[in-house]
């Protein structure tokens, strides 16, 4: 098996299912490990800023090693299929713009297919011809000439730096712990966020 392969065999199992989302998270981050001639992420060297939440952000952070937990998987709620990437050792960057035409929004049909299926009204063998497109589009993806699939730049810009250690205050309404960057203040004294929002309680008549 080829190391692309095991790579997309990897990303599918962290995922739950191959999909043509998927396919794209993975090309984009396979051409940014390229491009910043970077390896995996060990220590928070990789930042990976996402312009979406869809299935593509699974394989970033499978490929990347930039992980939401780590704090180096950026999410720009931007609705946008652009992923960047910036290399702290290089100081390189680069985005990566996917280009639209990958979503079959010209295609009526399969628009109407897609949204039968999501709905759960579609016929067992539309689900099939649904997914059978999806996997067509998916090796489509895997497979097309770069220039057709996104756009590469280089970008320079200031990362801020590496996650810091925050210390922790104990909520003075529930007890329990906050990091003291999220708390806030409620009649003078520290709150979690759930607690400074809790409306006063008691009868205000
Ligand atoms: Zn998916
Ligand atoms: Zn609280």
């Amino acid at each position: 098996m080829t190391e692309e392969r095991k790579d997309w065999e990897k990303v599918v199992a962290f995922h739950g299912h191959s999909c043509p989302g998927l396919a794209v998270g993975f090309r984009a981050a396979r051409i940014a490990l390229r491009e910043l001639a970077a390896e995996r992420d060990v220590d928070e060297e990789l930042v990976a800023v996402v312009e979406n939440d869809a299935c593509g952000v699974d394989a970033v952070q499978v490929l990347t090693g930039c992980t939401f937990g780590k704090g180096n998987l950026w999410f720009r709620d931007y609705g946008k299929h652009v992923f960047t990437f910036f290399c702290r050792n290089s100081g390189r960057g680069v985005r990566i713009a996917v280009k639209g035409s990958l979503w079959r929004e010209d295609d009526p049909d399969f628009q109407e297919l897609r949204e039968k299926v999501f709905s759960g009204t579609a016929e067992p063998e539309e689900k099939e011809r649904f997914r059978r497109l999806q996997e067509e589009r998916t090796r489509h993806i895997l497979t097309m000439p770069e220039g057709e699939f996104c756009t590469v730049q280089a970008v320079q810009e200031e990362i801020p730096p590496k996650a810091k250690i925050f210390r922790s205050l104990t909520c003075a309404f529930c007890g329990e712990q906050v990091a003291e960057h999220r708390a806030r203040w409620r009649e003078g004294r520290p709150a979690c966020i759930p607690c400074a929002q809790e409306p006063e309680k008691g009868c205000k008549c």
